[in-house]
């Protein structure tokens, strides 16, 4: 355990986001001046490593954290590749600095002399901005944008902390569940009167774990609601590859969908089935097949840098498996340690696999991506990610995933239907008014349905 010491609330998560950056896996105790001795007591057993005296009384939070991680980077030897950035968005100062009129060079140098960015993290960070831009400006910020969540898979990903449920044990429960979504969709289209979405983004969970009729029926809902010559995406994430057949397809595509996503992970079968992914390679490159056959020209692979028993042989051979389904978009992850995800939970039983640190992993899949002639277009990161890296979007150009940079950004509003989905107003591109979420657990969802409307509605 490491013990902080601050005077007050002031700084407190900026410090607790710091300091775990460098300890990832270390408990963190903050204690305050005005905290009780007798609450500071009961806080675990834990042998204390050290204790960190953190002075807040500095001009700006960044002079802070500059001081903070040079304290932390001569204790660790290490160094951050994206400096004292510790928030998910490594992409808002450049973004800002462009608004500002900054030159393409100036950017770079501020990253690294305000936040000690690499100089490579910097010139990604401002390549995906003027990338994110660009996209952005294709989309009206008076429009928006609907999300549809279906929370089921066929089984828990061993990393998995999204709201998910086992489709075997709900398959009695999809029907109804389809019921109240369309429900939620049509209090929304009266409410939207008539106005479409810029984009359609359809995830969970595992879309296609409903059976196939089920699915037809939701998206010819949501066709006839929603859609109309303007729409500028509809995907649908079609994670699995196991939960794909033929039907399901071409359901998909005659009711406009554009764009899906199918998402390996890795090529290599034991680590599929080390994180509990319960499909063969060959089920990957089956779906692939059938998708292209089926006639999608816009298909995302997923792929988790940092898996257990993954180094870099094992790396480069997902890599080049890749290289030949020739993906139009990649989306490399580093894995991140949730805390409600089974590998951290019973985080003995993986304690025995080694991986490889990300960067390297990261630098292997950029290549990879760039041989597919496929361009960085959005980035962001997560708390207690491998090697403190980043999770990373690559497209060819027109085919990058817009919903990707709307919700990162939120450029607009998403206005969300399904169990534990979020709905997020946005006033002005950038400025989050306010979040309204559905209850997560689909027989409250289903039971409680009008007032999941009425929450809407009234705001
Ligand atoms: S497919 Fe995605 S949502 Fe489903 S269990 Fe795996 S990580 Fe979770």
């Amino acid at each position: 355990m490491i013990k902080i010491h601050l005077k007050d609330d002031a700084y407190e998560s900026d410090v607790r986001a710091m300091v775990q950056a460098f300890y990832p896996n270390t408990l963190l105790f903050v204690e305050k001046d005005e905290t009780s001795l007798e609450k500071q007591r009961i806080k675990s057993d834990e042998p204390v490593e050290f204790t960190l005296d953190v002075d807040t009384e500095v001009s700006d939070k960044n002079e802070l954290k500059r001081r903070l991680y040079d304290e932390l980077s001569d204790r660790t030897g290490k160094t951050l590749p994206w400096g004292t950035l510790t928030g998910i968005r490594p992409t808002k100062i450049p973004m800002k600095l462009l608004n500002e009129g900054y030159s393409d060079s100036d950017i770079p140098e501020e990253l690294k002399r305000e936040y000690l960015v690499s100089p490579d993290k910097a010139a990604l960070a401002l390549n995906v901005a003027k990338k994110e831009r660009s996209i952005l400006s294709k989309v009206p910020a008076d429009s928006y944008s609907l999300y549809v969540h279906i929370p089921f898979c066929s089984t828990r990903c061993a990393y998995c902390s999204f709201t998910s449920f086992p489709a075997d044990k709900y398959e009695d429960m999809m029907h109804d569940y389809v019921d109240a979504v369309i429900t939620e969709l049509k209090a929304i289209a009266v409410k939207k009167r008539g106005k479409k979405p810029s984009t359609i983004y359809m995830g969970g969970g595992t879309p296609t774990a409903l059976p196939c009729e089920e699915l037809t029926r939701l998206c010819n809902v949501i066709k006839e609601l929603f859609y109309d010559d303007a729409l500028l995406e509809w995907t649908v994430e079609a994670g699995r590859p196991d939960s794909i057949d033929e039907e399901k397809l071409r359901a998909l595509l005659n009711a406009g969908v554009t764009r899906i996503s199918i998402n390996p992970q890795t090529m290599n079968q034991a680590t599929l089935d080390i994180i509990g992914r319960h499909h063969s390679v060959e089920d990957i490159y089956k779906a692939f097949k059938l998708a292209r056959q089926v006639g999608f020209t816009n298909i995302n692979a997923d792929l988790i840098m940092g898996l257990p028993n993954e180094g870099i042989s094992e790396v480069e051979h997902t890599l080049q498996c890749i290289k030949a389904l020739e993906p139009e978009s990649l989306t490399v992850h580093s894995l991140a340690r949730k805390h409600n995800a089974d590998m951290t939970l019973n985080a003995k039983d993986y304690n025995n696999y080694k991986s490889e640190d990300a960067e390297k992993l990261m630098e292997m899949a950029a290549d990879a991506a760039e041989s597919l002639d496929l361009k960085p277009y959005y980035l962001y990161r997560q708390k207690m990610m491998s090697g403190n890296q980043e999770n990373i979007g690559y497209a060819l150009s027109d085919k990058e995933g817009y919903y990707n940079i709307l919700i990162m950004e939120e450029y607009h509003s998403i206005i969300s239907a399904g169990a534990g989905a979020i709905t997020k107003i946005v006033d002005t591109p950038g400025h989050l008014k306010t979040r309204i979420e559905n209850v997560k657990d689909v027989r409250e969802y289903i039971k409680r349905i009008d007032e999941m409307i009425e929450r809407k509605v009234e705001i």
